[in-house]
């Protein structure tokens, strides 16, 4: 009677040192060498390629979200710029100030607030 081979996969010893042969009984053949289901080689590779996918996946969804955020900080950057440009362009354009610098015109302190206001909400509008 033929005896089932013992498996040639190794396994940690209990100590975490070392390692020591397999205890299973081996159910598969390969390369001329007997190995249990947890250690067919085959197997392995197929739980090693699995792995490194869901790594990849991992990484390229971290990549996408940090991307996201990166883009968003960058938009609400560039909001912020243009709503103080248009700001400023409005009060100049309306004569309230001159392109030069702040010397009023002949905005009330009402009024700039108000064109403040509507730059702000042009701001939040194109937030995201
Ligand atoms: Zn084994």
């Amino acid at each position: 009677m033929k005896q089932t081979p013992q498996c040639r996969g190794s396994v940690h010893d209990d100590f975490g040192v070392g390692f020591h042969q397999c205890m299973s009984k081996a159910s598969v053949t390969r390369n001329g060498k007997p190995y249990c289901k947890l250690h067919d080689p085959l197997r392995v590779e197929k739980r090693t390629e699995a792995r490194h996918r869901k790594w990849q996946q991992e990484w390229t969804a971290k990549a996408e979200t940090q991307r996201k955020a990166e883009n968003a900080r960058k938009s609400t950057e560039c909001k912020a710029r243009i709503g103080a440009e248009l700001a400023k362009a409005v009060l100049v354009c309306f004569g309230f100030v001159t392109a030069d610098g702040p010397t009023r015109i002949g905005a009330t302190k009402e009024e700039v607030l108000a064109l403040l206001a509507l730059a702000r909400e042009f701001q939040k509008q194109g937030g995201g």
